[in-house]
């Protein structure tokens, strides 16, 4: 399961931090100047995940880059088109002279067009882009937990927004048999992941064919999180999030203006509060969290805007 937290505060830039049950490292979602991401969350970073470089939602990197250093692991970036250079560029905006070689690596997946990611890793003291020639995944990123999808939004520069969808898990009803546990349940699920149905399972003495105990399992259905950040509240934008999270568990979907400032939404590329509302109901996602907010509106007004949200899901 998918426990996000956001790391700013209504009137800070955008950062969520997302951590898994029974998972040691966590996942940071854009970079903007959020108060609450500790020097802890940025060591126990598995992967960063950048919609697109506007300066709101990039400039923390350098706080995350600061408390990474001497991690001494590999630490993915994904991000839009450029996003390889950019981070160079702000790496090498500093003096290295005294690092260590192994302090840390960056490994960045910039994601050129849909389907075309190009990677490659970056180290300390050079900082070189070194390409990594084996491209054969062609997912943006996978681990034993989850996997994430991306599709990439028009916010007049490319903003990719995120899919998180975690593993279905494979549950065995054992009061459902007349057997008790054993290294044969080990087997069975082994059997239904990889659709060996003929596969044979010795359980005390006696032999089955795999799929004669697939009655046993029960599949739990991995959780969904999306992350859409910046993008027009327009058509094309709106198929493409509708394609992507459709009945999503949980969103958090950029809401940049108010209703009443959509000609500024419109102008800026950004979305609205009821745009946003309206699309992530046509999604059926069941938990949408309005999120990064226009610094000019007051306290009062934010609410006003989390208000117009909230009356467009319902
Ligand atoms: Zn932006
Ligand atoms: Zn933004």
């Amino acid at each position: 399961m998918f426990l996000p937290e956001l790391k700013s505060e209504f009137d800070e830039d955008i950062c969520i931090l997302i951590k898994l049950d029974n998972y040691s490292y966590n996942f940071i979602c854009e970079c903007g100047d959020a108060s609450l991401l500790t020097v802890k969350d940025c060591q126990d970073t598995e992967a960063i995940f950048i919609s697109h470089t506007h300066i709101d939602h990039f400039v923390n990197f350098d706080f995350v880059l600061r408390h990474q250093i001497g991690i001494r692991r590999r630490v993915v970036i994904c991000g839009p088109k450029g996003i390889t250079r950019q981070v160079q560029s702000k790496i090498k905006g500093y003096q290295w002279n005294l690092i260590e070689e192994d302090a840390i690596t960056y490994e960045i997946r910039e994601i050129v067009t849909e389907g075309h990611i190009q990677r490659s890793e970056i180290k300390p003291p050079i900082w070189d882009v070194i390409p990594i020639e084996d491209s054969s995944e062609d997912v943006l990123y996978c681990n034993k937990r989850f996997h994430v999808e991306y599709t990439i939004l028009d916010h007049k520069t490319p903003s990719v927004a995120y899919l998180f969808k975690e593993n279905d898990t494979i549950k065995i009803n054992i009061g459902k048999s007349e057997f008790k546990g054993g290294s044969w349940v080990r087997e069975l699920k082994m059997a239904f992941e990889t659709k060996d149905n003929q596969c044979k399972i010795n359980i005390e003495g006696k032999t089955f064919e795999a799929q004669d105990l697939y009655h046993l399992l029960e599949v739990k259905k991995g959780d969904t999180l999306g992350v859409i950040m910046d993008h027009a509240a327009n058509e094309s934008n709106h198929q493409k999030i509708a394609t992507l999270f459709q009945n999503c568990n949980k969103a958090f979907i950029e809401c940049f203006y108010k209703s009443e400032d959509k000609e500024f939404a419109n102008v800026n590329f950004h979305s609205y509060s009821t745009a946003s509302a309206e699309i992530m109901k046509k999604c059926g996602v069941k938990e949408a969290i309005p999120v990064h907010f226009s610094r000019k509106y007051k306290q009062e007004e934010i609410k006003e805007l989390i208000e117009e949200f909230n009356v467009g899901l319902s």
